[in-house]
This record gives structure tokens, sequence and C-alpha cells, in this order.
């Protein structure tokens, strides 16, 4: 495109979103909103409503975050279930946490790398990461990895941006390279972290690819599901 990509080296990568994540915690939840219009609770709330996951089932929400889905999962498995908030980053876990807990929600919370996760093999009933995989450096470990913690029939959701349909493309990239940098800068006072937002979207792998590497990683009935036309695509993938 012709608003240029500044990439990050692999080697970087890692160190560059700690660094995003751990500036954008406090405001996090805001430029959400502010950002995407409300539109993720609508993305996250279709995520969590259409999901199968047993009453007294275990979860794992991987880059949690602030905690939006693991809240939802709590809801869907009730109180005989288990559900694990877990993120790369303390700053993120400190903010959902503790909002959580401001609405009477007690749930395990652990600081883990998606790469190698501290959970044993065959133990979740569903494990979901939203807006979380474009921002790991080795993602075909990642979802190994998921794959692994999942039981034989369990089932990984990943939410996450994707490609748009090609007419709104121009607007599209009107939108994420100055629209939304220009807002980071004026509201949360961060123009960098939200230039790297835009970057990371577009080099994510489109809704096929995707699809591919959910394949290469093991799973099963692999489809996904186009949101706010292809703005953000929900993938879901069976473990056999
Ligand atoms: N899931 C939340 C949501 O949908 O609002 C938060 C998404 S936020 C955009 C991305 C999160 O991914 C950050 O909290 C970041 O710390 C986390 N993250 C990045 N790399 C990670 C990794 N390797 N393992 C676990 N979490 C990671």
């Amino acid at each position: 495109t012709h608003f240029g990509y500044q990439t990050v080296p692999e080697s970087e990568k890692a160190g560059r979103v700690a660094q995003v994540f751990h500036s954008v915690a406090k405001n996090y939840d805001l430029m959400n909103d502010v950002m995407s219009g409300g539109l993720h609770r609508v993305w996250k709330h279709f995520t969590v409503h259409t999901a199968r996951v047993p009453v007294g089932g275990k979860v794992l929400d991987i880059a949690g975050g602030t905690g939006d889905l693991s809240r939802g999962w709590a809801k869907r498995v009730g109180k005989s279930g288990e559900v694990w908030l877990t993120d790369i980053n303390s700053s993120m876990l400190t903010v959902g946490r503790d909002r959580l807990l401001d609405e009477g929600l007690i749930l395990p919370v652990a600081v883990c790398d998606a790469e190698q996760l501290p959970f044993p093999d065959n133990y979740f009933d569903l494990v979901s990461v939203s807006f979380g995989l474009r921002n790991m450096t080795h993602k075909d470990v990642a979802l190994a990895e998921m794959y692994r913690v999942l039981k034989p029939g369990g089932t990984l959701l990943v939410l996450e941006f994707s490609k748009v349909y090609a007419p709104l493309e121009g607007v599209y990239d009107w939108y994420s390279f100055k629209l939304l940098p220009a807002m980071g800068k004026w509201i949360a006072k961060d123009e960098a972290s939200y230039q790297y937002l835009a970057e990371s979207i577009r080099m994510h792998p489109d809704q096929e690819t995707l699809k591919q590497m959910m394949l290469e990683a093991g799973f099963d009935q692999v489809d996904y599901h186009n949101l706010t036309a292809g703005v953000v695509a929900l993938h879901k993938g069976v473990k056999f």
C-alpha cells in the first residue's frame, strides 16, 4: 500500500509488543470502544454466545488482556466451571483482574506466554484467543500449544482482525493508517502504539491463510465466520 509498513524484525517483535501493551493497558478499554465504535463488544458477544461450551466446562482465555472474553466464559460455564484469564503482559492482566473483581468475579489469572503454556495436555474444553494471535512471534508454535492443552473434542476459537472485503479497502486503509494513529495521539497520547496496531493488522494472515495454519496445527472442522465485512473473522477448529 502507499502508506507503507515499518516492519519489525522477528527478533524485536516480542519486546515491541510488550512495550505497546504496557503502554496502552490503562487506556485499553476506552480506546477499544472509541476506535471500533463499540463494535468490539458485538464481535466478542457473538464469539461468546455462539460457542459450544458445557456448563461446568474448563476454558482458557489466551492473550486475554483486560478480560472481556473471560467474563463472558465465566457466565457461560457457571460456578462449577473453570475459566483462566491469561496474558503475557502483567499490566493488561492487572487492569483486567481489578475490573473483574469490581464486578464480583474472581477468576484464576496467570501471566503466560501462548508459545509455552503452563497447562497439562488434554485439559480444556475451550481455548479462546481474541485479538491476540497477530501479536505472537511464532504463531505455529502458539497454535500447537493451544491444540495440546485442548481435550479431544475441544474447540479453539480465534477472533482476530482479518481481510476486509475489497470494495472497502480504500476507506479502511485511510481509517487505520490516518485516523487511528491520530486518535491514539489525541486520546491516549500514544501515536506509536496505534501505528503499530494498524501495521500488525495488515501483516496478519487473511481468512484462508489462518484456516490453513490451523489445519497444519492439527485442527479439524476448521472454518471461519466474517464479521463487519471481514474487518474481523472468527475462526473455529476442533481437536479430534
Ligand atoms: N483478548 C483481549 C481483548 O480481546 O480485548 C486483549 C487483546 S490485546 C489487543 C492483545 C493481547 O495479546 C495483549 O494483552 C498482549 O499482552 C497479548 N499477547 C501478546 N503476545 C502474547 C503471547 N505471546 N502470549 C500471550 N499473550 C500475548
